[in-house]
């Protein structure tokens, strides 16, 4: 089979690679579209090292089941499907009380095992979920991005009419930003920064009330004036000092930010400012099973507009131009999806 193998930094290489065998558990899959995290980004442009090479990545993928092992139930050869990337031990203290995506054992396929930039890729059959007649390939492999969205906005706990601000117009602040539009948010605003000026105009068509270019204003002083007190809740979707701290600024006393950017480590934060005003910063990662759920639905119900987010679509050998645009924005590039087989 064709496979994309990532050799480190911008090296990519199309091999032809044996098939993977797969477990009694497990199906095999022919993968259709994979699309391109900012996980998979930040290997590839140096800033994380947590992927390691030589991999197989592609997390967020959909294709057909090919092949399924002796005890894999669910599914059955030529079954179109989206799969759920993150696999848990299902023992753990957090499996066991439903927070899957907080795995103490957790596992991401395109990550930890091969993943789904190639032709072929073995899968728990149980992650594997079938697709509604009406959603394409290319619209199933935005149920893992949109998931995050759902997450995040379901961390926020919105309430119809809340005043929401998203901070950081990437894919998962513009999946946030759908989510919120969904869960009944109020008023919603968007950060971003010189640069941002396509991203932001996507997230007005998505939604937004007010876009704000932090280069030339003032977030916090903007969002003050504009709602009674302060946003009811932050999505923070950066993960600098500089933005969490604007998030704690721009909240009603009481309220909650929900920190989901990953940048730095190591912050200081205001620590009056969160006792005094009764700040929440509620860390948010991946999803559950049933933000995956969800986020299929909304897509099969067309409530959630995964085509202007999916901007560019690459066959397999070009994966490198894939990455590059994604790394480059070049098109106001969002979400670069890689056809993998036809
Ligand atoms: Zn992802
Ligand atoms: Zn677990």
């Amino acid at each position: 089979m064709k496979a994309a193998v990532w050799y480190g930094g911008k090296d990519f290489k199309i091999e032809e690679l044996k098939e993977p065998e797969i477990s009694e558990e497990q199906a095999l899959i022919q993968v259709k579209v994979a699309g391109i995290c900012g996980s998979d980004l930040h290997a590839y442009d140096g800033s994380s090292k947590r992927r390691k090479p030589p991999l197989v990545m592609g997390h967020e993928f959909s294709g057909i089941v090919s092949k399924v092992g002796a005890k894999a139930t669910g599914v059955a050869v030529g079954d179109r499907v989206v799969v759920n990337p993150i696999i848990a031990c299902g023992v753990c203290e957090p499996c066991r009380t439903g927070k899957n995506h907080i795995c103490e054992n957790m596992r991401l396929i395109g990550l930890h095992s091969s993943g789904a930039f190639a032709e072929y890729v073995a899968v728990p059959a149980a992650s594997c979920i079938k697709l509604p007649d009406n959603v394409s390939f290319e619209d199933a492999s935005m149920v893992e991005p949109i998931s995050v969205g759902i997450h995040a906005a379901g961390r926020a706990g919105i309430k119809i009419g809340d005043n929401i601000v998203i901070i950081g117009p990437g894919m998962i602040g513009l999946t946030s930003l759908m989510a919120a539009k969904m869960a009944g948010a109020g008023k919603i605003f968007i950060t971003g920064a010189n640069g941002d000026e396509g991203r932001l105009a996507l997230a007005k068509k998505l939604g937004a009330d007010v876009t704000i270019n932090v280069m030339q204003e003032d977030p916090v002083a903007r969002i003050l004036a504009e709602t009674k007190g302060g946003a009811d809740s932050v999505i923070e979707a950066v993960g600098l000092q500089r933005t969490i701290q604007q998030a704690m600024s721009m909240l009603r006393r009481g309220k909650n930010a929900i920190v989901v950017g990953l940048m730095q480590t190591d912050i200081t934060i205001n620590a009056i400012d969160l006792t005094v005003k009764e700040i929440g910063l509620l860390g948010d990662y991946g999803y559950t099973k049933d933000d995956f759920m969800r986020a299929l639905e909304m897509i099969a119900a067309g409530r959630a507009n995964v085509k202007l987010l999916a901007t560019h679509t690459f066959p397999l050998e070009e994966i490198a131009k894939g990455f590059e645009t994604l790394s480059t924005k070049e098109g106001n590039a969002i979400k670069v999806l890689i056809k993998v087989s036809k």
